[in-house]
């Protein structure tokens, strides 16, 4: 007598070969209690020839009924077999994908099924690093939060982006330790292996960022007790030091104490060739928000059909440029205003047109700058120093500037399309970079057709975006027509503000499309800051008051009435509006779904959740379809 448990195909690699461990002298459960160590099952062959060769024909029975690999449990009594279970078998995410291509080449399933049968989320850890399986359960675990972007990180701890960088520099494998970060720490999260943050979720800078240079990030872990000022926080009853090694998992957001070795992602043929079937099936095309060339090219080799969305903001923060933001914000007059723009506008237009060549011709939509000018000013006395020394200010006149920009509650305060309502000149030197760019790549790539998209953030009132959009219009014909050019170009705006959505029908008036900025949407319906929603959220899972991160998952019911109000009162006034997602929810496999349903154009998100999002849209059309 014996019994086993078997899978009809390896559920690590796929490989079609019957996998599985048997026990002579027991019966049932006593291979899954694992009470002794079993024997493969091919060695059941030897033992019991003839059930053995009915098992193997059991197994094909099963797996012609059911169309999937089998995971079984069977009993042999006497000779005789017995079957006690059978279910399709959970498998790793490279087994998913040989799998589902071996059963379409074996015609077990069609191309549809075979997309089907993959979970979009799975694809993370086939495009990033992990953790070696076995070192991994052996390691100290110390902690956990929110799994914000995906992949392994292990490095000494440093706490501060400078340090970072310097650290990087010579050599050191670094984890970032932050309370929180923003954009003026760029640099030292692009030379960190990892970053882990105190505050902030799944919408926060770090997360996105991170998420957009496709590093491991797990942010919002108010466990730990920071204390910046010794460089040290204690976590899970220990006190870590500067130089400390830390490994962090940003697919499940666990923290652990010391060095974990990693393995590299591997993407193999079949990976292709289920994006290839998902590609056939999706109606939705897929974008990305990129703010470099590098992530641009990273995202077009994921199959990216364009960026939906470029964090201008961004760019102002590399050494070269800082200067002259700082001196376009504490500027007096608008002659001032102007000659410092005049200063970045050269090198916004390079910027342009290194993402524009690394996008080959696909469309690209830059957005204007969105974020409060506050988080651009210095915060170190030698910065304010060096500041006051270019302007030709003193010191406490740069000091009483700065504290001008404070404002209680800047994520509703002075940034955005507001911005260039203040400060129109913003808007024409953005206009003529991006209007510039284009006309230099188009006249290096006749073949391109060459068409930007400006795009207006935090947009709430018509009369607001037709202010904007006349500047940019008035300055962009200038400068096409001055070129002897006859070069299209798109101006549409962000819906991210619920009175935006609200008033779809004006504001689609002067939009060429809408883009659902749905962290902002969803910031401003639920009232929830996305920077500080961790904190308090987990009691609402906890009560069962709500089920998911409405920053993650799209809250289709209140934000997604919104989003499918403003798709309609759009359209009914505007049948071309182009309509499209940049925010996060874009890469969410069941947010891309809804998307699908209400009739967007496109879901843009970042370059490493491009295959997701292909593979999810394929699955809404496939579905749909049925
Ligand atoms: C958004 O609000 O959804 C968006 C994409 O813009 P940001 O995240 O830069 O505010
Ligand atoms: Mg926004």
């Amino acid at each position: 007598c014996g019994t086993g448990v078997a899978f009809t195909r390896n559920p690590a690699t796929g490989e079609k070969k019957l996998f599985g461990e048997f026990l002579t002298n027991a019966q049932g459960e006593d291979v899954v209690a694992g009470v002794r160590t079993p024997m493969p099952i091919s060695q059941m062959a030897e033992k019991f020839p003839e059930a053995f060769a009915q098992f193997e024909q059991v197994c094909k029975i099963l797996e012609d009924h059911y169309h999937d690999m089998q995971d079984m449990e069977f009993t042999v009594e006497n000779g005789k077999l017995y079957m006690l279970q059978t279910r399709n078998g959970k498998r790793t995410p490279a087994a998913a994908l040989k799998i589902a291509c071996d059963l379409v080449d074996e015609g077990m399933i069609d191309e549809k099924q075979a997309v089907a049968m993959i979970e979009p989320r799975s694809l993370d850890t086939l495009l990033h690093p992990q953790f070696d399986a076995e070192a991994l359960k052996k390691a100290p675990l110390i902690g956990s939060a929110l799994a914000a972007s995906p992949g392994a990180a292990s490095g000494k701890i440093v706490f501060t982006a400078e340090d970072a960088k310097e650290w990087a520099a010579r050599g050191e494998k670094v984890v970032l330790v932050r309370l929180e970060t923003s954009p003026e720490d760029i640099e030292g999260m692009k030379a960190a292996q990892g970053i882990l943050t105190v505050r902030g979720g799944m919408t926060s800078h770090a997360a996105v960022v991170a998420r957009g240079m496709g590093e491991c990030c797990v942010s919002g872990c108010s466990a730990i007790n920071m204390d910046e000022a010794n460089k040290q926080f204690e976590l899970g009853g220990k006190v870590f030091h500067e130089g400390d090694w830390l490994s962090l998992d940003g697919s499940t957001g666990k923290i652990y104490d010391g060095a974990i070795p990693t393995v590299d992602a591997s993407i193999g043929g079949e990976f292709g060739r289920v994006m290839g079937w998902a590609d056939k099936y999706r109606r939705l095309q897929v974008r990305t928000n990129a703010d470099t060339p590098h992530d641009a090219a990273q995202a077009r080799k994921f199959g990216a059909q364009g960026i939906g969305l470029t964090r201008t903001e961004h760019m102002f923060f590399d050494e070269d440029r800082i200067p002259a933001i700082r001196e376009m914000i504490c500027s007096d007059t608008v002659e001032q205003r102007e000659k410092a723009l005049a200063k970045l506008e050269p090198m916004q237009q390079s910027d342009f047109e290194g993402i524009y060549e690394a996008m080959e011709g696909c469309p690209v939509t830059i957005r204007f700058l969105d974020p409060p000018l506050h988080e651009f000013v210095p915060t170190e006395e030698a910065d304010i120093e060096l500041l006051a020394k270019d302007m030709g200010k003193s010191v406490a006149e740069i000091k009483n500037i700065i504290a001008s920009l404070h404002e209680f509650n800047p994520m509703m305060g002075h940034r955005g399309c507001r911005l260039d309502v203040t400060y129109p000149e913003i808007a024409v030197m953005q206009t003529r970079a991006v209007i510039k760019a284009a006309l230099a790549v188009q006249a290096r790539h006749p073949e391109w057709n060459m068409v930007p998209e400006i795009m207006i953030p935090l947009v709430g009132e018509v009369k607001e975006l037709a202010y904007v959009k006349k500047i940019v219009v008035e300055t962009a014909d200038e400068i096409i027509k001055a070129a002897g050019s006859d070069m299209k170009y798109l101006v549409g705006t962000m819906i991210e503000i619920p009175r935006a959505a609200l008033t779809a029908d004006e504001i689609a008036t002067q939009a060429d499309f809408f883009s659902f900025g749905t962290n902002d949407l969803t910031q401003m319906t639920f009232g929830f800051s996305r920077d500080d929603a961790g904190k308090f959220l987990d009691a609402y899972y906890d009560k069962k008051i709500y089920e998911n991160d409405p920053f993650a998952k799209l809250d289709q019911k209140g934000v997604g009435k919104l989003v499918e109000m403003a798709c309609k009162l759009g359209r009914s006034v505007n049948p071309k509006l182009h309509l499209g997602i940049c925010g996060e929810h874009g890469g969410d496999p069941s947010s891309v779904e809804f998307c699908h349903r209400v009739g967007l154009d496109y879901v843009s998100c970042s370059p490493f959740r491009v295959p997701i999002a292909r593979l999810a849209a394929a699955q809404a059309a496939i579905k749909d379809e049925k």
